[in-house]
């Protein structure tokens, strides 16, 4: 029981209609770790430089991460710059610095190398599959990619795609990724390019599951108040692999509960900015919420 997770540690400076920060923690890999350690061990392969401050590794660490496979590199740690509108589904991205990440080659740590379940983060597809490859034995594998790299290392990021079990995108990205504006033709395109399970999250609309011949669909929690959107994705990865590798089950039924979990930890990630919310939450909260969410859509069967 133990999952991996190659993506971006970074610092993130964020502007939303309700405030802004800059140089937070932040990052796909930092996001997912915090939300999977309320279901499990997991442990992260990533690449920060020397201006990245020890308080953050010793927070990682508080949380039970594995951090033995981040390595620290002399330059400069990954930075995204983004702003959301008041419609504040979509980020915008003003400014992408991959910093260290440019260089990096992952070599992952003896003990990482037997993790059966693998999550490739948003983060270059040649780093993805560089660190798949170094582990011996996935049962699952499963992939988040954004508009830079569907854009920047479409073949690529194809190459990776056909190794993969599950991919969680949002929809716009699944629109970008397939060409195709509607999104149930666009499932189709994607699963043929290999993976068996598509999750589309839709910010406050929801999240989608396509399996061939198969949908689900989840809606998002009805929050009062939506601070800052970045890393919901993530959160939303981070509580449904986490969820899953707690349980090793892999069937549609327990992956239907794992988009609820996935869609907890996302709709308190949004909450706060940077990972605020979610570094400290009880798992009894977890459950409330997710109890909520199976309240929200209940309804009776035709009698
Ligand atoms: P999301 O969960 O989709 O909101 O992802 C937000 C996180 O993705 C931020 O914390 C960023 O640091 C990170 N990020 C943004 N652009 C990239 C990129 N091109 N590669 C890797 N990570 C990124």
């Amino acid at each position: 029981m133990s999952l991996l997770v190659v993506g971006s540690v970074a610092f993130d400076s964020v502007k939303t209609p309700f405030g802004e920060v800059d140089e937070v923690l932040g990052g796909s890999a930092t996001y997912f770790a915090t939300a999977a350690s309320y279901f499990t061990d997991v442990a992260i392969v990533a690449v920060v430089g020397d201006d990245f401050p020890e308080e953050h590794l010793t927070f990682l660490k508080s949380r039970k991460i594995n951090t033995a496979g981040i390595e620290r590199k002399e330059g400069k740690t990954f930075r995204w710059k983004g702003e959301y509108g008041y419609e504040l589904n979509e980020a915008r991205t003003l400014d992408t610095q991959l910093n260290v990440f440019q260089s990096f080659r992952p070599k992952l740590p003896e003990s990482y190398k037997s993790r059966r379940v693998v999550f490739l983060a948003n983060i270059d597809p040649d780093l993805q599959r560089e660190v798949l490859s170094q582990v011996k034995e996935p049962a699952l594998v499963a992939c988040d990619t954004m508009n830079f790299w569907i854009g920047g290392k479409r073949d690529s990021l194809i190459e990776t795609l056909k190794l993969v079990d599950i991919l969680l995108i949002n929809d716009g990205e699944a629109r970008e990724l397939s060409k195709e504006p509607n999104l149930v033709k666009a499932a189709e395109k994607i699963l043929s390019f290999g993976p068996k399970a598509l999750v589309i999250k839709r910010g406050e609309y929801g999240a989608l599951m396509f399996q061939k011949g198969k949908i689900f669909s989840a809606p998002a929690y009805p929050l009062e108040s939506v601070f800052d959107p970045t890393g919901a994705g993530d959160s939303f990865a981070g509580g449904f692999m986490g969820y899953l590798t707690s349980t090793m089950n892999f069937e549609e039924s327990n992956i239907r509960k794992a988009i609820i979990f996935g869609s907890v930890m996302a709709s308190y990630n949004v909450e706060s900015f940077s990972l605020d919310r979610i570094k400290a939450l009880d798992y009894s909260e977890i459950e409330s919420r997710f109890r909520e969410f199976k309240a929200l859509t209940h309804f009776e069967d035709l009698s």
